[in-house]
Formats: C-alpha cells, structure tokens, sequence
C-alpha cells in the first residue's frame, strides 16, 4: 500500500506547482542490475527504463527523464551492451519523467521509436495535452516512426511485447506485456504504464478536463488491467513496484523477489481507490 501512495505523492507534488523541484531520485543515477534472463533495469534511482537484449540488437522501453539519456547509454555499456544496438524504443507514456530522454536516446542509437496513437501527438511536440501553459511539463520532441494500436505488437530477435492502450494518466497510455524467462522458468511480465491521477484534471469548472473522455478512459484502463495476469509485475517509478526492496533481495537467489502474481491485482485495486477519492475531491472542488 505504501509504496503506490508515496509515488502519487510524489507526483502531485509535481503537479502542485510547475516550479517544483522534481525528486532527486528521479535524476540520480543508480547501478544497473539484471531482473531477468534477458531483461535489464537500466533506469535512474527513481525512474524506470528496461533494456530487453535480443541476438538482433535490443529493445529499449522508456527514456527517464530530460538529462537521462546519457546515464541510461552508461548503464547499457557498463552491463557489456552496445547503446548502438538499440534497435527499437517504446514509451510507457509521454510525460516528461518517462519520454524526456527518448530523443537523445534516439540520435544516439539511431533505434525507431514505436509508439501509441493517442501519445504520439504529446510525444512529436514534447508537451503534456491540456497543460501546454505549464512550461515545466516540456521535454525535447520525438518523432515516432511506428504507430501503435491496442494489441499491436513488437518483435525483435525472438522477443515480442503486446501493446495495449490503458488509457487516461495519459491518452495513449501504454501498458507492455511480454514474456520472459528467469533462471530459465517462463514468466508472464506486465509493465503497468501507470493509473495515478498525478496533475490530470478529472473535473474542472475553470480549465475543463485535461482532455475529453478522461474519466471514462481511467475507467476503461482498470477494467483492462484486470484482465492482464502477471507473475513479473513493472512500472515506470520504481517506487510502483517495489524496485529498491526486490532488488536488495536479488542477491540471496532463488526464488526471483520479482516474481509475484498477485502484485498486480493488489496495485490496480489500491490505484482505482485512490483515483476514486481524488475523483470525489476534483468533483466537490468543481461545485
Ligand atoms: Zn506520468
């Protein structure tokens, strides 16, 4: 419970005020560790980023943020990887924490960002839809090379993700699932693309919803969510998953701290309670 409420804490802080510090951790950089057979957290202290490895070159799903990209390029190289093996980038969802990085990583590693339809608008302009005023929600524009809808899939060198669109943290929000397998066993992995409510207006009197439909999307999201099943549960904070803690355990073996298949049922049950009470408070605020 705790962790899921510290991470939209910490992002309405955020959202609270555009001049915000945002949290250390997101931009502290933090040692790489391998989480699967073939998956990898290369991500900052606060802020996640995967690198999937493939003998065709690797798949790399999201950038951190704005400042991130080199210290993702250090971890990828200090696990013995190639940056300019990156063959292809994917997103989780186009704020800044998450895609700020995205076009450095792209120039760098000449990979092709595939990304959903309904983020890619956010993603080509490098702003948050419905908040352009709020200047520190910017981050360096991307352009996206493959358009993705719900259920479609990405393959490289053995390893495909599925796509689908949970949507309303952002439009197009993107939750990946793929498998995996840990000291050989198979494993189904969902990484969650996020239903915290963060500094999206649900109701506003003065501004209007941060965009039309939001509600009924988050609503439509939780019900997709409960759908998924997963043995590997991921996030984009590493706070949502319980990251630090997993990853202290790592060293004492098997069993992997990163398998556990009721994770997801737990998180989604806490986030849709807490995007319920933030609903009530946005719609008595509106009155
Ligand atoms: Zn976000």
């Amino acid at each position: 419970m705790r962790a899921l409420v510290t991470g939209l804490t910490a992002s309405l802080a955020l959202a609270g005020a555009a001049t915000a510090q945002t949290p250390a951790a997101w931009t502290t950089p933090t040692a790489p560790f391998q989480l699967a057979d073939n998956l990898y957290y290369v991500g900052t202290e606060g802020l996640s980023s995967f690198l999937i490895t493939t003998p065709q070159g690797h798949i790399l799903i999201d950038g951190a943020m704005p400042t991130s990209a080199k210290d993702i390029e250090a971890s990828i190289t200090s696990l013995g990887f190639k940056p300019s093996d990156v063959k292809i980038l994917l997103n989780s969802h186009a704020h800044f924490d998450h895609a700020g990085g995205l076009a450095e990583l792209k120039r760098d590693t000449g990979a092709k960002l595939a990304a959903s339809a309904a983020d890619r608008g956010a993603l080509e302009t490098g702003t948050y839809p419905g908040s352009e005023d709020v200047k520190a929600f910017d981050f360096p524009p991307v352009k996206v090379d493959r358009v993705l809808n719900d259920g479609d899939q990405v393959t490289l060198g053995g390893a495909t993700l599925t796509a689908h669109i949970t949507p309303g943290h952002s439009a197009g929000c993107t939750t990946w699932t793929f498998p995996l397998t840990i000291l050989g066993q198979k494993h189904e992995a969902v990484l969650y693309c996020s239903t915290s409510v963060a500094a999206n207006r649900l109701v506003s009197k003065a501004k209007g919803p941060q965009y039309p439909g939001i509600v009924e999307d988050y609503r439509k999201a939780f019900a997709k969510l409960k759908t998924l099943k997963a043995d590997v549960f991921l996030a984009p904070h590493g706070e949502q998953f319980g990251m630090e803690a997993k990853r202290a355990k790592l060293a004492s073996g098997a069993p992997s701290p990163f398998v556990d298949r009721g994770e997801l049922t737990r998180a989604i049950a806490q986030s849709e309670a807490a995007f319920d009470t933030q609903l009530a408070k946005q719609q008595k605020a509106a009155q």
